[in-house]
């Protein structure tokens, strides 16, 4: 069973609200830092444009405050501008979602135009799913198109009390929101084996619920980052002054006994005596941090081990980085994670904010099966979940 789609919806001279998930990265100048979001939705925008349709953006940007003078760098000008650059056509933005000025500019559409309307929380009902906004909001379109994985976890009015005001036939998900769901598919239902998950990052509590649920399929799980290290001292190990969550001890044994032969933690590590770039660094070998000093990536012989695994494997899910690869220093790990996967056969999926950010950085991204543009909703997907935004959109045979 699959979700109908954008493909399904007759778009000719309609007007299509699609929501987007142009929450990107902003410079300090408010420029737009990282344009892979809006880059990710331009497959869903060109089609409905190529067969005579017109659309209505919607987006949020941020954590806007509620007061309009702290609220100016949340405003969608400079996404139009980078979407406009990108798509090759002119945009027209508009200053509020709904409300006159809104509604003029939906009127005015005409087939291949482009309507980008201001962030969506700049308006209260969309944090409250307030169904009075979403009959405003959704009395601008024809039909509806949820393009915005990143933002499918929430329950805001754009993402269901917006879809719920049109029939079930004029709404659909967008290619962005297909693919990572094709995706997801295969990790949860269809991994072909050897199933390698690799886990890392800063903390073992927020990844738990990722861990148990992915310890029901996988043959191995692969840890790295600052989270071995509350397994290590879980097990009675020193881990010296690396950083660990000393109240979430009893949560790291749960997990290591789930998950028995199948946790593999790092045989050696990358240690320094500051979490620093100028830090003196040096590498151990076993489960036992020096006293004083910090883990701050995985070793030679665990990057060796782990990509073994990682090219031998039939599907490969990555979350989390092995070490500080904010630090050039501390970033050989990640790299080499990211670098075996880039290079293994198998089906590769990353998904989490840094570690995607780290897979772009190392200009791997391409390489690799997908990168999820969803950090929350991705992990939220592979605890299991399943989400208000996409049980709206009718399934299709
Ligand atoms: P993601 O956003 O991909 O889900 P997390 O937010 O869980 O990943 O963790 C990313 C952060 O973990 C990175 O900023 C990285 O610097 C940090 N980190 C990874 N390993 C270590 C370590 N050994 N010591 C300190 N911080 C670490
Ligand atoms: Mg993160």
């Amino acid at each position: 069973m699959s979700k109908q789609t954008v493909r399904d919806l007759d778009v000719k001279g309609k007007k299509v609200l699609v929501r987007v998930d142009f929450n990107v990265p902003q410079a300090k100048d408010g420029e737009v830092a990282d344009d892979r979001r809006i880059r990710a939705a331009l497959p869903t925008l060109k089609d409905v444009l190529d067969r005579g349709g017109s659309l209505i953006l919607v987006s949020h940007l941020g954590r806007p405050t509620g007061d309009p003078a702290k609220d100016e760098p949340f405003r969608l000008n400079k996404v139009a501008d980078k979407l406009a650059e990108l798509i090759g056509r002119p945009v027209k933005k508009v200053n509020d979602t709904v409300g006159p000025e809104a509604e003029a500019a939906a009127k005015e559409l005409k087939p291949g135009g482009i309507l980008v309307l201001e962030n969506v929380r700049f308006n209260k009902g969309e944090k409250k799913g307030d169904p009075e906004f979403a009959k405003k909001l959704a009395s601008l379109a024809d039909a509806y198109v949820n393009d915005a994985f990143g933002t499918c976890h929430r329950d805001e009015a754009s993402m269901v009390a917006v879809p719920e005001q049109f029939p079930a036939d004029h709404r659909g998900i967008g290619f962005l929101v297909e693919k990572e769901l094709k995706i997801l598919d295969t990790l949860l239902a269809n991994p072909k084996s050897p199933y390698v998950a690799v886990m890392g990052g800063a903390k073992v509590s927020d990844k738990i619920l990722v861990i148990e649920n992915l310890l029901k399929q996988v043959d191995k799980l692969l840890v790295g980052g600052a989270m071995t290290y509350t397994f290590l001292k879980a097990q009675g190990h020193s881990v010296g002054n690396s950083r660990v969550e000393a109240d979430k001890l009893d949560v790291a044994k749960h997990v290591l006994e789930l998950a028995g032969s199948k946790l593999v933690l790092p045989v050696d590590h990358l240690i320094a005596d500051k979490p620093a770039a100028d830090a003196q660094i040096k590498v151990v070998e076993g489960p036992t941090i020096p006293d004083g000093w910090f883990g701050m990536d995985i070793g030679p012989k665990t990057i060796e081990l782990y990509a073994k695994i990682i090219k031998d494997a039939g599907t490969v899910v990555w979350n989390g980085p092995m070490g500080m690869f904010e630090v050039e220093a501390f970033a050989k790990g990640t790299k080499a994670v990211a670098q075996a996967m880039a290079d293994s056969p198998a089906v590769t999926a990353v998904g989490g904010g840094e570690s995607a950010e780290a897979v772009e950085k190392f200009g791997l991204a391409e390489k690799v099966s997908h990168v999820s543009t969803g950090g929350g909703a991705f992990l939220e997907s592979l605890e299991g979940k399943s989400f208000n935004s996409l049980g709206v959109i009718p399934d299709v045979k």
